[in-house]
């Protein structure tokens, strides 16, 4: 879906951050695209999953979506950062969402705040919303070396996922530069240029950690 609130330094979509670029569609021609997969998805235990950019800024549309997935029977997956106030589309959506991916990029709202533009309030409201009403939560922890991979910050961030049990599955996302070439292309400023992708063993630390805790992990 394009659009996004959130401005986040490792984008790796900054193409879908504008509102008014791509396709639009409708609900009918997106759901005749989709019926394309269902023997496939049906075979597989697969489903859809709706990203972004964020999702939820297009909620109404999403809502309906899923509601109609839900009728045939497939399984459905909302990619977010959670940054929305939790209205009854919002609401509506979620009695329709099989799995939720929420991407939390760092528990500190002042670092939060620095890497993505907002703070991560709305972020954490979300996921406490999740774990009330019992829906299904993976959460994406995108490793930025320097940032959130100091083996005090994993063990302070296992402790906080610990509470949700909603939250099923922590998934490591390492770090890349897979979507610098895309910013220089759209005339943004990169500004991670100074940071490395995360080792393999810096990887095996974190998962290490999470496991220790008694969380799921997700590589
Ligand atoms: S939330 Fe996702 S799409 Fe939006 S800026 Fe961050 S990484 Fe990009």
């Amino acid at each position: 879906m394009q659009g996004c609130p959130l401005r986040c330094k490792y984008c790796h979509n900054p193409d879908t951050w504008g509102k008014n670029y791509g396709e639009e569609v409708t609900l009918d021609e997106l759901l005749e695209e989709i019926m394309k997969y269902k023997t496939f998805m049906d075979f597989s235990n697969g489903g859809v999953t709706v990203s972004g950019g964020e999702p939820l800024l297009q909620k109404k549309f999403v809502a309906k979506l899923f509601e109609e997935l839900r009728n045939l029977d497939i399984h459905t997956a909302l990619d977010t950062s959670g940054f929305t106030n939790i209205d009854e589309d919002v609401k509506r959506l979620l009695e329709y969402t099989s799995l939720v991916l929420l991407d939390i990029k760092h528990l500190d709202p002042v670092e939060h705040k620095d890497l993505t533009g907002v703070d991560n309030k709305r972020t954490l409201e979300f996921l406490r919303y999740l774990d009330e009403n019992k829906i299904k939560s993976w959460i994406r922890y995108v490793v930025l070396p320097g940032f959130n991979d100091s083996p005090e910050y994993v063990e302070r961030f296992a402790e906080f996922i610990k509470q949700f049990k909603s939250v099923k599955k922590v998934e490591i996302l390492p770090y890349h530069e897979l979507g610098k070439d895309k910013w220089e292309k759209l005339g943004l400023v990169y500004q991670l240029n100074h940071v490395s992708e995360p080792t393999k063993e810096k990887i095996k630390e974190i998962v290490g950690i999470l496991k220790s805790k008694g969380i799921s992990t997700l590589c």
